[in-house]
């Protein structure tokens, strides 16, 4: 397929949609990079499925913009935008072939389909030879993916994914990630998927924006949000986090000086997003070592002490979890590389970790 006279950026400007007293979407704006894949990740009812219908024009904003480049498309009705939308519920024609259902795509816009276009479409989605079948010839991915043909068959500008790989099952949602990924690399046209799976949102997308009551907690690479989360929330949904309450006592030599679990620790400055003040310290449980003693714990590294609680084999990890003297539960996960030896339930461990692993959040986040 030919790439797409340049759209520009999609931007949302303070939109907002409101249900009598709820706002599902609350003052948000972001900018959606041309050409990009962009998940939108968040849990159930966060407002996700707003914000893209907002996009698309089948829901009206109670406020705010929605912009393409620097067309304003806020009161274009659906069918004028540069875009279109994949859902969850592929909603083909039963009775149609899949080539019909693909030039459908087209029919609806009044252009008489090209047989050329319609096969390349579906070479693009892999699905050579399948043109004369009917949807319940097919699988669920297979589906999908004639849906996915439907859609880019229209050249929109943007695309947008309503948790399009939903219905599908574990093994075949991962190979439809990889595919998509690569279909839109290959169109270039930009991507505004949304989903609750987190795994799917970090593979796939270029961007992520981890979304929370109506609004943005945090934008950015995949691999940014993971390592430094701007709050508890987006420390907790993108994977898990040991969260340990602390007070900040300011800056020290390039750290943040923390008191936490009745012992001092530091924190880069460049890893805190709070100097002083009540806090909480953060370390991913895979930043975590486990050692049967504080005399153990590598050079320049911090610890602190407990009691193994709990130990749980997960295949190529096991985790374990620590209580401390003050209550706190720490989750680390030891590699199982065959090198590791297990740690007994009952026996007193510390777990340390480096300090430019820590992350520092406002308890207030
Ligand atoms: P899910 O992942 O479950 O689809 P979501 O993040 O897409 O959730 P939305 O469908 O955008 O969430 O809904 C956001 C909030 O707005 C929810 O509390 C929902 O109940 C409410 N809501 C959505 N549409 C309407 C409507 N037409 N009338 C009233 N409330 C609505």
């Amino acid at each position: 397929m030919a790439r797409e006279t340049p759209a520009g950026d999609l931007r949302l400007a303070n939109l907002t949609r409101r249900f009598g007293a709820l706002s599902a979407v609350d003052d948000l704006s972001l900018t959606v990079g041309q050409g990009s894949f962009f998940a939108l990740l968040g849990a159930s009812g966060c407002g996700k499925t707003t914000t893209l219908r907002m996009i698309a024009g089948l829901e009206e904003p109670t406020s705010g913009r929605v912009l393409l480049g620097d067309r304003d498309i806020t009161a274009l009705r659906p069918y004028r935008r540069p875009v279109n939308t994949v859902f969850q519920s592929y909603a083909l024609f039963p009775h149609l072939s899949v080539f019909e259902n693909v030039a459908f795509g087209l029919r609806r816009r009044g252009i008489r389909p090209v047989d050329g276009e319609v096969t390349r479409m579906l070479s693009l989605v892999q699905l050579d030879g399948y043109g004369s079948r009917r949807p319940a010839q097919l699988s669920g991915g297979e589906q999908q993916r004639v849906a996915l043909a439907r859609a880019l068959v229209n050249r929109p500008q943007v695309l947008l994914l309503d948790e399009p790989l939903g219905a599908l099952d574990l093994t075949l949602r991962r190979r439809m990630q990889v595919e998509l990924k690569r279909i839109q690399t290959e169109v270039g046209v930009t991507f505004v998927h949304v989903t609750h799976d987190q795994e799917e949102a970090i593979t796939m997308a270029d961007t992520v924006a981890v979304m929370n009551a109506g609004r943005i907690e945090q934008q950015g690479a995949p691999a940014d949000i993971y390592e430094f989360p701007a709050t508890a929330f987006v420390a907790n949904f993108l994977g898990q986090s040991n969260l340990l309450a602390g007070e900040a006592a300011g800056v020290s030599g390039g750290d943040v000086v923390v008191t936490a679990q009745g012992a001092r620790f530091s924190v880069p400055v460049g890893r805190a997003r709070a100097e002083r003040g009540p806090v909480q310290l953060g370390v991913r449980p895979e930043k975590l070592r486990l050692v049967g003693s504080a005399d153990q714990v590598p050079q320049g590294h911090q610890h602190v002490t407990g009691v193994v609680t709990d130990a749980s084999y997960l295949g190529v990890s096991t985790q374990y979890l620590l209580r401390t003297g003050w209550g706190a539960e720490l989750s680390v996960f030891v590699a199982n590389s065959g090198t590791s030896t297990p740690v007994p339930v009952g026996s007193t461990a510390a777990a340390c970790w480096d300090p430019r692993h820590a992350f520092l959040l406002s308890a207030s986040s």
